[in-house]
């Protein structure tokens, strides 16, 4: 379906809000930005629920961390924030219209972890966003949003559009589908976590949250190690999915 169109990025990773892609997928993301990818970030909402912070504040946090990741770009939805629903077509279509101009090769989806209603819905929201996107019949509106792309615009859209892969990011006990090694790149996703600091540091008075006590930092680098440890390598991220890989020879990835 896709012969005549290029792929306009080959990872993008959406989340429910600005800083969920890095604490999920960070290590991912650099390295393969890294390795001369096109990788990008879809953020939801712009996280104006949050305990800490205004959502200019978040946006400037996550364009500071894209900057670290060295992402192709940031695209953020105005979805609303506690309240985004895979049920409801303009969301489905906020999504499915994003996927259509940035034609992505792979994506996944950072919902972890999923304590909050948002994180619930986002692989189920994505995954209908992703089955419309091939329908040429259906012309979603354009959403609201704002985009970073170190200064480039947005491509323009196409008729339909069919991603390769798709994957979550794996929970903690649940079974991986791919494991990635980011042990070169633990440190990157470490500078641009720090970026955001309303979210993950206290005092200045912001409020205490889960995730801005130390204990959540450590729970990332803990989680790493952990999936690093059963590939035989210091860091990793997990990715969970369905999908599996057509091969027509022996392939020549480590197996763990
Ligand atoms: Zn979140």
């Amino acid at each position: 379906m896709n012969d005549k169109i290029e792929a306009g990025c080959d990872l993008l990773v959406v989340s429910p809000h600005t800083d969920d892609a890095e604490i999920g997928l960070g290590g991912v993301m650099a390295a393969w930005a890294a390795a001369g990818r096109r990788v990008w970030a879809l953020d939801l909402t712009r996280g104006e629920l949050g305990s800490n912070a205004t959502p200019e504040e978040r946006w400037a946090e996550g364009v500071a961390a894209a900057e670290v990741l060295g992402l192709a770009g940031r695209v953020q939805l105005e979805l609303p924030d506690g309240f985004v629903d895979a049920t409801n077509p303009e969301h489905v279509g906020a999504v499915g219209s994003m996927l259509r101009r940035l034609r992505p090769r792979w994506v996944v989806t950072a919902p972890e972890p999923r304590r909050h209603p948002d994180h619930v819905v986002t692989p189920a929201l994505v995954e209908k966003a992703i089955f419309h996107a091939r329908l040429a019949a259906w012309r979603p509106d354009e959403p609201v949003h704002r985009v970073w792309g170190g200064g480039a615009p947005l491509p323009a859209d196409t008729p339909t559009w069919q991603v390769e892969a798709r994957f979550d990011t794996c929970p903690v006990g649940g079974e991986a589908a791919l494991l990635v090694d980011i042990s070169a790149h633990w440190q990157t996703k470490r500078r641009a976590l720090d970026c955001y600091a309303s979210q993950f540091a206290r005092g200045d008075g912001r409020r205490a949250t889960m995730i801005n006590e130390p204990a959540f930092l450590e729970e990332i680098e803990r989680r790493a190690r952990a999936w690093g440890r059963r590939a035989g390598v210091d860091h990793a991220e997990a990715l969970s999915g369905t999908a599996v890989p057509l091969v027509t020879d022996l392939p020549g990835e480590v197996w763990c």
